[in-house]
């Protein structure tokens, strides 16, 4: 049976590694399926797909887009897509307008509370198009505000926080018409880690599903082993394709290796057999 890792970063968003990288240690891992799924960008997919190629790995292009859901923000992946298509390249360009925007924001934000510099820390430590909260953690620590990643943003980059800007990202249904006008499966990434009542998911899914959405993650690097039971049940009683991906983002978060996730849990119908049934009737 073929191992799928349907969630990655490099560093074109707020990974640590290459695309080429990536790809090599996802085939070292053992990952025959891969798609790499950068925050609102495709720049890495050309890279990704050619050191797929010499790895005897498939690339399945791929894109975490940022939406704006009632007022909080909520993370779609789009799955095979076209990474060059026209409308998720305007799409995803405003994206990356609001937050270069929003990175001058925070920079601003926390130079009120005395720590300066911390826009041009975090500008220097992406190497893509994208800056990334992650790559203000990553400053912030480095400035000794905070033992790790994690204790930063709890301390800085969530809400109520003094480094925190509201999103203004894509709608739900945009997000989704992007992905779809570019051949993709939009999938609702990581849905136990908003936190939602489970009518809220409920309507989250709902909605998902009637703009066109097809599938969510049941099995993610940051769902827990009781996350998976409960996001299983909701992709069968609502009938959504089920993902799995361990949303990599570098080797020095060792606790979501590439290609180390468990089975799809029973009575679920994987999202890539969406393909494998395409191919098979092409
Ligand atoms: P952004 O899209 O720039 O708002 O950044 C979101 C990214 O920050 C996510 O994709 C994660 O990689 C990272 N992130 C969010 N919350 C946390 C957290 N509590 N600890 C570590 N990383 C986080
Ligand atoms: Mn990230
Ligand atoms: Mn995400
Ligand atoms: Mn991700």
């Amino acid at each position: 049976m073929s191992c799928y890792d349907l969630h990655s970063h490099s560093w074109v968003s707020d990974g640590t590694l290459s695309p080429a990288a990536l790809v090599q240690r996802a085939a070292a891992a053992g990952v025959d399926v891969l798609a790499l799924t950068d925050h609102d960008d495709t720049a890495g997919c050309a890279e990704a797909r050619q050191a797929a190629d010499a790895a005897g790995l498939t690339l399945l292009p791929g894109v975490e887009v940022s939406v704006t859901w009632q007022g909080m923000t909520v993370h779609i992946v789009g799955l095979n897509i076209d990474p060059e298509a026209p409308a998720l390249l305007a799409g995803l360009a405003r994206l990356r307008e609001f937050r270069d925007w929003r990175a001058q924001e925070i920079g601003l934000r926390l130079a009120e509370r005395g720590l300066d510099g911390a826009y041009e820390g975090a500008a220097a430590l992406s190497r893509g198009r994208i800056i990334s909260r992650t790559h203000f953690a990553h400053y912030l620590v480095s400035r000794g505000c905070g033992k790790d990643v994690r204790e930063v943003f709890k301390h800085y980059l969530r809400r109520n926080k003094p480094g925190h800007v509201s999103g203004r990202w894509a709608g739900l249904d945009e997000a989704v018409g992007w992905i779809r006008a570019a051949g993709g499966v939009a999938v609702v990434a990581h849905p136990a880690r908003y936190e939602l009542t489970a009518t809220k998911l409920r309507r989250l899914l709902g909605e998902f599903s009637e703009c066109g959405g097809e599938a969510m993650e049941v099995v993610s690097g940051s769902h827990t082993p009781a996350d998976v039971q409960t996001m299983a049940r909701h992709a069968r009683t609502l009938g959504l394709l089920a993902s799995s991906g361990s949303d990599f983002h570098g080797p020095e978060n060792p606790w979501v290796e590439l290609g180390r996730l468990p089975q799809l849990p029973d009575g679920l119908i994987p999202v890539w057999q969406r393909w494998e049934l395409a191919l098979g009737a092409a």
